[in-house]
C-alpha cells in the first residue's frame, strides 16, 4: 500500500531538534502481540482484570498473578518486533534528539533497538519485589512460587504499572519535560485515552509543537494533529523514513531476517 507523506510534514520533521514519540498497542498489533483481553483466553477467561493485574490481587493470590503474567511472556515470547519498531530506531539515529515514550510493555522498542525511550507501564520481561522495588534479574532455585527477592525476601513480582498504580515518578518527569521541549510530537497506534500519557500531546500542542499522529482509525487526538497518516504503522513508518530521505539500517536489516527465515510477511 502506498503511503502519502505530505511534503510540508517532511520538512517540519526534518527541521526539528527535538522529537517526541509515543507508542501504544497498535505498534505491536502487527507481531500478533495479544493484549491483556487477547491473553485472557481458556484458564483465564473466568478472572476479572482485577483479580490478575492489582496490588490487591496479588495480595490475595501471588501465585495467581505470578502465573497470569507468566502466562503472558509466553505468548510475547513467541512473537517479535515489526517493522513500525525498526522504523523507529531508524528514525532515533537521524533524529538529534529522540525520545521514544511507550505505553506497551512487550520490550519490543527495546529488542529491535531503540535506546533512548522509556516505559511509562514497566517491561514485562522484567522481575521487581513487591515490597521493596529492588530490581531483581534471578533468584535461587526454589519450589515457591512466586520466588522471594534475594536482597529482601519479599514476594518478587512483574515490573509492569497494575491498575490503580501510578507510573514511577522519574519516567513521568522525564516524559513531560521532553514533550515540553519538543519541536514535533507523534502518536502512534494510540488514541492515548489513558492518563497521563492522555496528556502529553495536549501538553505538545501548547508548548507549540507539530502533532503527527499514525492510526489507522480516527483518535481525540486527531483534533490536535497537524497531521494525520492514516494506516498501520508497520506501513506508515518505515514509509516515513524513506520520505524523509533517512537511512534505512534497521528496517533493512529485520527485512533481510525475515527473507532468510523465510517468511512472507
Ligand atoms: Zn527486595
Amino acid at each position: 500500500m502506498a503511503v502519502d507523506i505530505p511534503d510540508d510534514l517532511i520538512e517540519t520533521y526534518r527541521k526539528a531538534e527535538r522529537v517526541v514519540v509515543l507508542t501504544g498497542a497498535g505498534v505491536s498489533a502487527e507481531s500478533g502481540v495479544p493484549t491483556f483481553r487477547e491473553a485472557q483466553s481458556g484458564l483465564w477467561a473466568q478472572y476479572d482484570p482485577r483479580e490478575l493485574a492489582t496490588p490487591q490481587a496479588f495480595v490475595r493470590n501471588p501465585r495467581l498473578v505470578w502465573e497470569w503474567y507468566a502466562w503472558r511472556r509466553e505468548l510475547i515470547q513467541r512473537a517479535r518486533p515489526n517493522l513500525a519498531h525498526y522504523a523507529l530506531v531508524d528514525l532515533e539515529q537521524a533524529t538529534p534528539h529522540f525520545l521514544l515514550i511507550t505505553q506497551n510493555i512487550d520490550g519490543f522498542h527495546w529488542l529491535a533497538g531503540s535506546r533512548d525511550m522509556l516505559e511509562l507501564h514497566g517491561n514485562i520481561a522484567r522481575t521487581k519485589c513487591f515490597d521493596e522495588g529492588h530490581r531483581v534479574d534471578g533468584w535461587p532455585q526454589s519450589d515457591e512460587i512466586p520466588p522471594r527477592c534475594p536482597r529482601c525476601r519479599s514476594l518478587l513480582r512483574p515490573d509492569v504499572v497494575w491498575f490503580g498504580e501510578g507510573i514511577p515518578e522519574h519516567a513521568l518527569r522525564a516524559a513531560f519535560e521532553a514533550t515540553r521541549q519538543c519541536q514535533v510530537f507523534m502518536a502512534i497506534g494510540t488514541s492515548a485515552v489513558v492518563q497521563p500519557a492522555a496528556q502529553l500531546p495536549l501538553l505538545a500542542k501548547r508548548a507549540g509543537a507539530r502533532i503527527i499522529e499514525i492510526n489507522p482509525e480516527q483518535t481525540a487526538i486527531s483534533l490536535l494533529a497537524d497531521w494525520s497518516l492514516r494506516g498501520s504503522a508497520a506501513q506508515v513508518l518505515p514509509a516515513l523514513v524513506r520520505a524523509l530521505g533517512f537511512p534505512t539500517t534497521a528496517i533493512d536489516g529485520a527485512r533481510q531476517s525475515e527473507t532468510a527465515q523465510g517468511r512472507d510477511t
